[in-house]
C-alpha cells in the first residue's frame, strides 16, 4: 500500500477522534499533527498507525514512560528537532518538543533525499517497515506489516470523498518519472484536449504508462466522470507545465488533468476534479489562490474549457468546498446537526469528562459548519466554535456575544443558515 506521495486517507476529524478516543497525550495537537505528515506527502493514517503499533498512540512502553512525544519511537531526528535520550537496557531514542515535531520528523525522514527509504524507493507499508523495524533490533517486521495495515483498513476514510481512487503509478526509471523530490506549493489545472469518445482517465493511464508520447509528458492525476488515476507521487514531479526542467510549474506543482471525451459527463468531471483539488489543498496547506490553470506558467491555452468558462469559476467551487469540511451528522437534542473536522472531538471530549458539559458550555448546535471569510464556523446556543487552518491556533472557541462570535452568529442568522 503507498503511503509517501499518497493523498491522506484519513480526515483531520477522524485523526483528531482517534486520538482523544485512546486518551492519547497527543489529542490536543492533533489537528497539527496531521499537517505535519500531510505537508510532507505522507499518509497521516500510516503515521497513526505506527504510532498505535509502537505505543498505542502513546499510553504504553518507553514513549509514555520517558516522556518522549515520539510516535514513531525514532532512535535518531532528521529534522533536527528533540535531543537524545538514553533509556536503560533500550538505548538511545529521541525526545521532541512537542508531539507535532515527533510527527513531523516521522513523515520527513521517508522523504528525505538523504536517508535511505527515499534511496532505496520504499514508498509502500511492505517496503518501509522492513527498514523501519529491522530484524536486526529484534523486530518482527511481518506482523508489523500485517498490524499497520489492518489498522489502516480499519479507520481508512476514501481521499477524494465520494470518487473512487486508483493509483497506478508510472515505474521508476522511465523517462517520464524523472523522480525529482516535490514539495507542493501549487496545484496545477490541465485538460487533455482529446475530445475523442474514450479518450477517459484509463486512456491517458495508458498513454502516460506508455511514455507520455514524443514529449514525454506525465502528471500526477487524471480524471473523469468515473474515476481518479494516480499515475505520479505527490512527492515527486511531472513534466506537464511547458515552462522548463527547471520551472516553478514542473518543479513546485502537483498536476492534474480533467478529460474531455465526448462521451463523458463534463460537469462531472469537473466535480470531481474540484474535489480532488479541495482535497489536495487540505493536504498542502493551499488556498484556492494556489490552484492555477496551465496557462498561469506557459501562456498555453490551457485549460481551454476552464478558461473559457472563466478559471475564476473552478477556483469558486473549490473555495465553497474548501470552506464546508465534510463532518458526521450526528444527534443532538432536537437537532441533526452535521459536526465534523474536530468539532465532533471537542464534543466529545467535553462528554468523556461529563455527559452534560457541552450542553452546559456551548449549548445546542444551531447551524451546520459553514464557510465565513477563511474560515469555518459552527453556531451554538451559547459559543461560536470556529476552525481556521492557516492561523497558528486553528481552533477557537468564541463565547458569544462577547466577539468576532456574535457578528458570525449574526451574518448566519441573516442567511438562515441557524435555527
Ligand atoms: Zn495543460
Amino acid at each position: 500500500m503507498l503511503v509517501v506521495g499518497a493523498l491522506p486517507r484519513i480526515s483531520p476529524g477522524r485523526f483528531a477522534t482517534l486520538l482523544a478516543d485512546a486518551g492519547s497525550p497527543a489529542a490536543g495537537e492533533a489537528l497539527a499533527c496531521w499537517q505535519a505528515v500531510a505537508r510532507e506527502g505522507v499518509d497521516p493514517l500510516f503515521a497513526l498507525a505506527v504510532f498505535h503499533h509502537e505505543s498505542k498512540l502513546g499510553t504504553v512502553g518507553v514513549v509514555a514512560q520517558f516522556d518522549l512525544r515520539n510516535p514513531g519511537a525514532t532512535r535518531t531526528s532528521r529534522t533536527g528537532a528533540g535531543e537524545p535520550v538514553e533509556v536503560p537496557s533500550r538505548g538511545q531514542f529521541v525526545r521532541y518538543p512537542n508531539w507535532t515535531e515527533g510527527f513531523r520528523d516521522l513523515a520527513r525522514r521517508l522523504v528525505d533525499p538523504g536517508y535511505v527509504y527515499r534511496q532505496r524507493g520504499a514508498d509502500t507499508v511492505e517496503a518501509i517497515i522492513p527498514l523501519w523495524a529491522p530484524v536486526s533490533d529484534g523486530n518482527a517486521p511481518g506482523s508489523y506489516i500485517r498490524a499497520v495495515l489492518d489498522f489502516m483498513q480499519r479507520h481508512a476514510e476514501e481521499p477524494v470523498p465520494g470518487v473512487p481512487l486508483e493509483i497506478a503509478l508510472v515505474p521508476r526509471g522511465a523517462a517520464n518519472r524523472p523522480g525529482y523530490p516535490l514539495r507542493v506549493a501549487w496545484v496545477t489545472v490541465h485538460e487533455t484536449a482529446n475530445e475523442n469518445p474514450g479518450a477517459d482517465a484509463r486512456a491517458h493511464q495508458r498513454f502516460v504508462h506508455s511514455g507520455g508520447g514524443p514529449e514525454g509528458v506525465s502528471f500526477h492525476f487524471v480524471v473523469d466522470d468515473q474515476r481518479i488515476v494516480q499515475l505520479l507521487p505527490t512527492t515527486e514531479n511531472g513534466w506537464h507545465a511547458g515552462d522548463g526542467a527547471q520551472g516553478p510549474g514542473n518543479r513546485t506543482s502537483v498536476a492534474l488533468e480533467l478529460c474531455v471525451n465526448r462521451d463523458g459527463d463534463w460537469e462531472r468531471t469537473q466535480e470531481h476534479g474540484a474535489r480532488l483539488v479541495v482535497a489536495l489543498c487540505r493536504a498542502f496547506g493551499l488556498t484556492p489562490e494556489q490552484v492555477v490553470p496551465h496557462q498561469h506558467w506557459s501562456g498555453k491555452q490551457c485549460p481551454r474549457r476552464l478558461l473559457a468558462q472563466g478559471f475564476e469559476g473552478f477556483r469558486a467551487r473549490v473555495r465553497q468546498r474548501l470552506s464546508a469540511p465534510a463532518g458526521e451528522v450526528i444527534e443532538i437534542g432536537p437537532f441533526k446537526r452535521r459536526l465534523g473536522h474536530g468539532f465532533l472531538s471537542l464534543w466529545r471530549r467535553l462528554e468523556n469528562n461529563d455527559p452534560t458539559l457541552p450542553l452546559r458550555i456551548l449549548g445546542w448546535p444551531l447551524s451546520d459548519e459553514f464557510g465565513y471569510g477563511a474560515a469555518t464556523y459552527q453556531v451554538f446556543e451559547r459559543a461560536v466554535l470556529k476552525y481556521a487552518p492557516n492561523e497558528p491556533e486553528p481552533w477557537r472557541v468564541h463565547v458569544a456575544p462577547l466577539d468576532e462570535g456574535a457578528q458570525v452568529a449574526r451574518w448566519a442568522r441573516e442567511r438562515g443558515l441557524t435555527a
